[in-house]
Formats: C-alpha cells, structure tokens, sequence
C-alpha cells in the first residue's frame, strides 16, 4: 500500500522547472564576486580548556567547550555537509534578506534579526566543516559589524536601532571569538554592553527584546568571565529587570489549551492579518519566544546563585509537556501555544531554539533528561522539517502531517502556506533562523565537567580536541548513534591523566553496558550520567552499549508513538510532490498523500530491522532503521476541511471486519507525510 515510491527534489527539479535545475548547479558569480577571500579569515584559535564562571556567577555542573573544539564525523559531518550545500551555505545567494544589500553588510536592505540569524548558525557550520568559502560569508558580516561602531558605541546598521537583532548578533560574535580569538571582538562588545546599560533606562527593552533578553546575558556574563567588568553585572540585572518573568508566568501557567484569538487578545483585520500582535499576552503565549525562554530562568540562577531559579526550567519543561507536548520533544505552538493534537504544528524557529535552551540548560543543570529531549527533538524534529537536500523547509511541521497544501490549516493565526516546504513559506524567520539547529548541536555532544572531567551529553559521531586539567586531550567518538546502539570513544591524551569521564544514561536505556579496554567498566552511576574516573592513557578505548527495545509511548487521546531509543517512529504516507512555484535557486512545494493514511495499530510492533545507512541520514527512500507493525484501515478517521488528518480518535477504537497489514514505521524525520500518533484497535 505504501509502494509508491518517494520522488525526490532532484529528480522533480529534472521533470519540471529546467531553469530552476539549472541555477541550482550554478554557482552565482555575482555573489560569488562579492565573498571576502579565504586569506582574510583569522587562523582557528589554539585548543582551550572550558572555563568555570569567575565570581560572583554560580558554578555550573558542565561547561560548554569552546564552539570549534568538537568537529562532527560520520553521519553527523554528512548531515552538515548537506546543510552546508543547501540553503545552509548558499541561502545569501538566493535571498536578498541576507545578501550583498543586507544592512548588516552596509547596505540598504533588511537590517534587523535575518543578518545575524543567519550569521549565527553560519558561523558554527564554517568552522565545522572548515570551509574556506563558507567562512568567507561569514566573514563579511563580522568584518562589517566589528569595523563599523558606533561613536556611541552601538552596533548594527544605523537605519534600525532596535536591541532585539543585537541579541543575536552578540550571540554570534562570542562564537567567533570562541573560533579565532579576533582581538577586535572583546573591546567592540565591551563598549557596546556599555552603551546599552547607559541606554536601557531611557529606552527599555520592548516586545521581542523584552521576552528575549536571557539570550544576551548569555552574551554579557560570557564577556563578564573575560574581563571581570562589574558592569556587566549591572547589564545583566537589568536586562533581568526589564525583561519578561518566564518564571512567574510558569509558576501559574495561563495556557492550558490550544489558544484562540480572544484568548491571545487579537482580532484579525479585514486584509488578513492582526491587531493587538504584540501584546504581553501574544507574546508570552508565542512558541518561539516560549522556546527561547526555556533557558531564562538557568541563566538567570548564575547571577541570582538560586536554586531555585536553577531548577524552574524542569516545572517549565513539564508544563509545556503537561499542556502541549509532542513525542518529538516539541511542545505545538503554530505561531501561538496549541494544545496536544497531532495536527497542530510547531514552527522550525521554535525547534532550532528550544534546541539551543535545552544545550544552556543542560550545562547549567547537569541534568541528564534534558540530554534526551535534545536527542529526540534533534533527531526527530529537526529533520522532518526539510526535504533531503535541506534546499527547502517548513514554517510548521505537524506530527500527524498528511498534506502540506495551500489550505487553511488548524493554526489559529498562521497562514495557508504555514506547512509548505519552501524558501520562506509563511513568513521568513525561520529561513534565516535554521542554521544554528546542526552546528550548535554539534558544539554541544561533549562538555567538560565542574570536576575537572568530560561529559558526553548527546550522542553522534565526531572528534573532540580539549585541554583537561592541564593535559590536551583528543576523543574520538565512532558510531552511528541514533540509528544503531552502540558508541565506540577512542582517548588520546598526551600524556597518561587521571580524570573523570562521564557518559549520559539515557533514560529510555534500562541496561547500557560499558567496558574500557574490553573489561567491564567499574563505574559510578549518579544523577543520569556513569562516571569512570581512571587515569586514562592514549589509546584507552570505551565501548558503550544500549539496549533499545521497540517502545510505546502514550500520547493525546490514547494513541501511541512508537520508539526506539531517541528516535521516533511514523508510518509513511506515499507522498506526491508538486512544485508550486520556483524561488530562484529554490521552489515552493505542496505534497499530497497518494495512498491513504488512517491507519490504526492491531498489535504492538516489537522488531525493529537495520539497514545501510545512505548518504542522506534521514532519508526516506533508505531508511536507517525500520519498524514492522500491523495496521488496519480507520474508516471513520478522516481529513478535516482545511486540509489535515483529524485529531485520532479515543483509542482504544474499534475496527469491524478490519483487514490487518504489514508495514513499514520509519523515523519521523524521513516522512515529511506521516502518521506518527497511531489510535490503538481493541482486541
Ligand atoms: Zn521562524
């Protein structure tokens, strides 16, 4: 029933748009002509030991390496390879947002947050792959903005003085520093949090700032940790101040449903689009903001030294669970919080950003789970967002997703293209904002520990270069994590050092067995992560095995989400891919279901089989891992009039002369049309 087999981008782009074929393989002189050469980019800085928080800043438990001390290998590397041959390293070339004219180049064009979104996960992607040309592109932008202060100053284009893009821009250059230790970047930042804190009285944060001013304290208490600068302190308690209280907002969570517009306080006009958007009440019910306010409340702790404050993102995080959680770790917010059923959608910013919170909080905390819920949005949600060639991306992907057509839709104020796969369907944030997804995972997998140790917090391939205690350190990790269950960790020290190594239990793994050297590891098992603490000598090598056994998770109405390890399981729906229009390098797609879709699970699948992984990591057309299951036809469950699958009905459902089938589950993030809450038969 699911023969029909997927077509892929490429093979449309040979059937239709012979232009759009073209231009993909070409690449654009004119912009070409315009990226600052290769020789102009600093040389990678020296490997550096993570730092602890300088006083008065709370200590944390894990201390994010330096962004460039881990580079992926193995699927992982492929994955941002793609990226990078994507939108990922050529989306200036085709989007004038983020192209020559950009105000954050000099120019007239958009000057507020696409520059520095796409700076921000650019950066990261550059030094990952190290590739020349991709750092050239990033290059022009910090080259710009560090050439071009203010006297005052300020930062950015002078068209725009708003705080909000600087958040991010300062976000993106302690990366930088991270990555080339510029010496222009620490006094630049200096004397631009300076300017703010004479500022800030006389023209406080506003809306989008408003709710996310945690991001640039990040920024301050990183710069407060170089230079001591008292003031930054003040910077930092007054972005507090000023900003929104996520932590009384979740002490008495107002959300408990999917949100209408009375609800949200706005009233849409005659043309389409709203009054009253930026109100506290829109925006504290706004995914993206909720995402990014997932860390507000730990990075605060570091300066408020409060447990409490510390530990508020576990009650955030349940709350978001309790109210709109999704299997793939996401909560549903398509535009505005949405309730629990499949069909509502979650916006890739918000995937992207609750990714990035859940890497601060997770060093911050220590806490082991928040390592699971990174793995299972990274390697559910993030790819199920964009087609194979990550050319294309969705506004809004939906967990049971059966067509992404020019329809209505169950979003409450999003548009009809909301689930599209495009250039910028909806609305262009998320284009510029996806980059930081990949990278900044990758910059997280290890970090090094309080205790003078590594930790690894996320599985995947990669290569780790460090300094621990005072002994530089190379790691390399092998594995094909998430799609099998084992990790092999070859260690290199320089010389023989004795440290803690610390490696996350997952919490779905009930037996996950280790040996160092072949031998049984004799460990210490604590707060979700085994510790080995040995003197480790070049060559040790680690071998970690999992169990990970076909898994039902209960989910809204009684449906079920099949899993295995992190990785989220749906059946496939035949997809028809129609192109809607071409965007330059890119198009606007639509896909429809070509073979039906409601399908209700007879029995629970328990086998799980293996196959080659292809050169596509979360490719439909060659999964890694596939699940057998037995379904059958759910008449009654139907498509709603706007263009997706009603919410499942109450399981368990019942199923008259049902005829079972065999199919095949595949992870959620190679079926851009799936059904992955399934009602449950009786019987
Ligand atoms: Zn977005």
């Amino acid at each position: 029933m699911h023969a029909c087999r997927p077509v892929s981008r490429r093979m449309l782009l040979r059937s239709g748009s012979g232009l759009a074929l073209a231009l993909s393989l070409q690449p654009a002189a004119a912009f070409a002509a315009g990226i600052t050469p290769a020789a102009r980019v600093p040389a990678p800085a020296p490997t550096r030991a993570p730092r602890q928080n300088r006083a008065p800043l709370a200590p944390q438990p894990l201390l994010p390496l330096p962004t460039g001390s881990i580079k992926p290998a193995g699927w992982l590397r492929r994955q941002l390879e793609i990226q990078a041959q994507g939108l990922g390293g050529r989306l200036d070339e085709t989007w004038a947002d983020v192209g020559p004219n950009s105000g954050w180049l000099g120019g007239d064009g958009e000057n507020w947050e696409r520059g520095p979104y796409f700076l921000d996960g650019l950066l990261p992607l550059a030094w990952a792959l190290d590739d020349a040309q991709l750092k050239g592109k990033a290059q022009r932008f910090i080259d710009w903005t560090l050439d071009h202060p203010w006297p005052d100053g300020m930062i950015g284009p002078r068209a725009n003085d708003d705080w909000w893009p600087r958040m991010v821009m300062v976000k993106a250059l302690i990366q930088y520093h991270d990555l080339t230790e510029d010496p222009r970047v620490i006094p630049v930042l200096t004397a631009y949090f300076h300017h703010q804190l004479g500022a800030l009285p006389g023209r406080p944060l506003k809306d989008w700032g408003r709710f996310r001013w945690h991001d640039e304290v990040v920024a301050v208490l990183w710069l407060y940790n170089r230079t001591g600068d008292a003031k930054l302190l003040d910077l930092a308690k007054l972005l507090h101040a000023q900003g929104w209280d996520w932590q009384a907002e979740f002490a008495d969570f107002p959300f408990r449903r999917k949100v209408t517009l009375d609800d949200l306080g706005m009233v849409r006009r005659p043309d389409g689009n709203f009054d009253h958007t930026m109100t506290d009440r829109a925006l504290s019910g706004h995914g993206v903001n909720n995402a990014m306010g997932i860390k507000a409340s730990p990075v605060w702790s570091l300066v408020s030294g409060s447990k409490a404050d510390r530990d508020a993102v576990h009650h955030h995080l349940a709350e978001l669970d309790r109210y709109h959680g999704m299997p793939t770790g996401m909560f549903a917010a398509d535009e505005h919080l949405a309730g629990r059923s499949p069909s509502q959608g979650v916006e890739l910013c918000a995937v992207v950003e609750t990714l990035f919170s859940l890497e601060l909080a997770a060093a911050i905390t220590g806490d082991a789970a928040i390592g699971d819920r990174i793995e299972r949005i990274a390697y559910n949600a993030l790819p199920a967002t964009f087609t194979d060639d990550m050319w294309a991306h969705q506004y809004d992907q939906q967990t049971n997703q059966i067509k992404c057509s020019l329809a209505p839709g169950p979003w409450t104020t999003n548009g009809p293209e909301a689930n599209l796969f495009g250039l910028e369907p909806h609305f262009g944030c998320c284009t510029a904002n996806f980059h930081q997804g990949w990278p900044k995972l990758n910059d997280s997998l290890w970090m090094g520990t309080a205790d003078n140790g590594l930790a690894a917090l996320v599985y995947a391939p990669c290569e780790v270069r460090t300094i621990v205690g005072a002994v530089p350190v190379r790691l390399t990790e092998t594995t094909d994590y998430p799609f099998r269950n084992t990790v092999s960790l070859a260690l290199h020290p320089e010389r023989p050092a004795r440290f803690p190594l610390k490696l996350r239990i997952p919490g779905w793994s009930k037996a996950m067995r280790v040996t160092v050297n072949g031998q049984t590891a004799a460990g210490r098992a604590a707060d979700g992560f085994l510790t080995i603490e040995r003197t480790w000598r070049p060559g040790d090598a680690v071998a970690i095995a999992f169990d990970n056994p076909v898994t039902l998770e209960p989910s809204y109405n009684d449906a079920v989400a099949v899993t295995r390890g992190p990785l989220l399981f749906a059946l496939p729906v035949a997809e028809s891919w129609q192109q809607w229009r071409p965007r330059g390098l890119t198009a606007d797609w639509e896909v429809y279901p070509a073979a039906p879709w409601n399908y209700a699970l007879v029995e629970p699948p328990r086998a799980s089989a293996e196959h080659p992984i292809s050169p596509v990591p979360f490719s439909r057309r060659m999964p890694p891992v596939t699940v057998t299951a037995r379904v059958a036809r759910l008449p009654g469950w139907i498509e709603a009039h706007g263009g997706y699958a009603e919410p499942p009905p109450p399981s368990p459902v019942a199923l008259p002369e049902a005829q079972a089938e065999t199919v095949t589950l595949i992870p959620y993030g190679a079926a851009k049309l799936r059904v992955t809450m399934l009602p449950v038969a009786m019987g």
